[in-house]
């Protein structure tokens, strides 16, 4: 079935080339967009057709929406996938999109605006009987406020921009000593990235589960949910490793969690696919907020479900009836995505951009990979430093995790510095194996402090793990010494 003739990707990289293969084996002609910096990128290589937007800095080109609006009239596109990031979460983006009559790959804009801001979705969820993280009503009106709220719900506490995204602009307080400063902080931090500088406060969970829904509504009143994945494994409160379904889950929970999700999707009059992000603690969960568009994890939920999810957001985009209800939905098996970025897990995962001189991903059973770079390829500064999303599935989770070390092991990245031996550290790790993760699993199981001790030779232990297919064994050597160490640190 083909719902659009031609469709514009705006967007770049591993998304941009996820949405087109969509689009490819739907007859739909795709049109990308790219900046200056961009200009031999694969997602342009990929598409039928490609336009330059602008320049490298993103406001100039992947977030200029009158000129993106523009290439979309003049290649004659009817409808606009915004993928990830950039202007996939941006509401006057979606309805520029409607008033010019161009298809919006996503939720009607109202539920993107309402949904933008942290906190009025959760006084919609607090009014629609979802369980809410304890904490201010509304964005924080004074100091006095912030501080009986403080003491009321206990320390610590963590401030939060309303407009926020990525982590940025979080500050987690000890004490009221240090509320004020943490504060003023945040409002600084969210007036220059979000323009907006209200922010509020919530208690901060010790030690919580990132459990989220995938959900999907269409636009005649349906919506199912395609199960949750487990997102804890963070640094700087972002996403490094997830998994599906998570492995606390139980048909219990998993049936009062959907149920909550369902209910944020139809408070918010949703259509199209959206995740419902909870913090799970000590058998409590908590919405935080809903994301309005495609994930960088829904690869796993495809794993698990069988279901293409860019497929169906064009179909229901194309305003079918989503082709699929509750019952006909099952978990098969389980899947793991390993973010494999360029970056220093040992120097604060700052990013190392750069020229990939060597590559070559791994492939066989179970085993999928997006990717926008290749051999060659110059990781630029200005984009974000992801290399590829490595996943795997298979039908336990024991066997999932033993099929992810295989894949890391025959991964070949060199020129940068990658995230590779923490996945494949992480992948060995006891704690991790029993699924005993939460979102301070990083910097609790000493698995940064323990690479830090293989500093000395950092450049060639980097070219090694990352190395050739003969160098698994060399992983397995040093991830034991890891392991070893975490287990002295704990009897210690
Ligand atoms: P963003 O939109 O900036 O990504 P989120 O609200 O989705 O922020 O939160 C991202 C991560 O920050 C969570 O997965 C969790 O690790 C941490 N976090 C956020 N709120 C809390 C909280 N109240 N208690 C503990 N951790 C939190």
């Amino acid at each position: 079935m083909k719902f659009f003739e031609k469709l514009l990707v705006a967007n770049r990289g591993e998304i941009a080339i996820r949405i087109m293969r969509a689009c490819r084996e739907l007859d739909i002609e795709t049109v990308a967009i790219y900046s200056t910096a961009d200009k031999n990128a694969l997602h342009v290589r990929y598409a039928d057709e490609a336009f330059q937007v602008g320049e490298a800095h993103p406001s100039k080109s992947y977030l200029n929406m009158e000129r993106i609006i523009d290439i979309v009239k003049k290649s004659g596109a009817e409808a606009v996938h915004p993928g990830y990031g950039f202007l996939a979460e941006n509401a006057n983006f979606a309805r520029l999109c409607q008033e010019e009559n161009v298809t919006f790959v996503g939720p009607r804009w109202q539920t993107i605006k309402a949904m933008g801001s942290k906190v009025g979705s959760k006084q919609l969820m607090r009014d629609n009987g979802v369980p809410v993280v304890p904490g201010t009503d509304g964005g924080l009106k004074s100091l006095d406020e912030a501080k009986k709220v403080a003491a009321e719900i206990g320390y610590p506490v963590i401030v939060k921009a309303s407009a926020g995204g990525g982590g940025i602009g979080m500050q987690i307080v000890n004490d009221e000593k240090a509320l004020e400063e943490a504060i003023l902080a945040s409002q600084r931090i969210a007036q220059s990235a979000f323009g907006d500088a209200t922010v509020f406060i919530e208690k901060y969970l010790v030690k919580p589960r990132h459990i989220e829904f995938q959900v999907f509504a269409d636009e005649h009143g349906n919506a199912v949910h395609l199960f949750e994945r487990e997102c804890s494994i963070q640094r700087r409160h972002q996403k490094l490793v997830e998994e599906a379904p998570s492995p606390v889950m139980t048909p219990e929970l998993r049936e009062r969690m959907a149920e909550s999700a369902l209910r944020v999707a139809k408070a918010s009059n949703y259509s199209n696919a959206g995740t419902v992000e909870f913090l799970y603690s000590n058998g409590n969960y908590y919405f935080m907020e809903m994301n309005t568009r495609l994930q960088v994890e829904h690869t796993i939920t495809e794993f698990i479900t069988g279901i293409d999810i860019v497929k169906n957001q064009l179909a229901v985009a194309a305003g079918e009836t989503l082709p699929f209800e509750q019952d006909d939905l099952r978990i098969r098996g389980h899947a793991i995505e390993c973010r494999i970025n360029a970056e220093d897990p040992l120097n604060n995962f700052q990013a190392d951009p750069g020229k990939i001189v060597r590559y070559r991903s791994p492939g066989g059973p179970g085993i999928r990979i997006d990717s926008g770079v290749h051999m060659g390829y110059t990781i630029s500064p200005i984009y974000d430093s992801m290399i590829s999303k490595l996943c795997a599935w298979d039908s336990t989770r024991p066997d999932v995790i033993r099929r992810m070390r295989r894949a890391i092991s025959e991964y070949i990245i060199m020129g940068v510095k990658t995230t590779l031996p923490l996945h494949y550290a992480i992948m060995n790790n006891q704690q991790y194996m029993e699924g005993n993760t939460h979102t301070h699993f990083l910097q609790e199981e000493h698995i940064l402090n323990t690479l830090e001790r293989y500093k000395r030779d950092e450049e060639t232990r980097m070219q090694t793990l990352a190395g050739s297919f003969d160098q698994g064994k060399k992983i397995a050597a040093i991830t034991a010494a890891v392991n070893t160490y975490i287990q002295q640190k704990k009897k210690s």
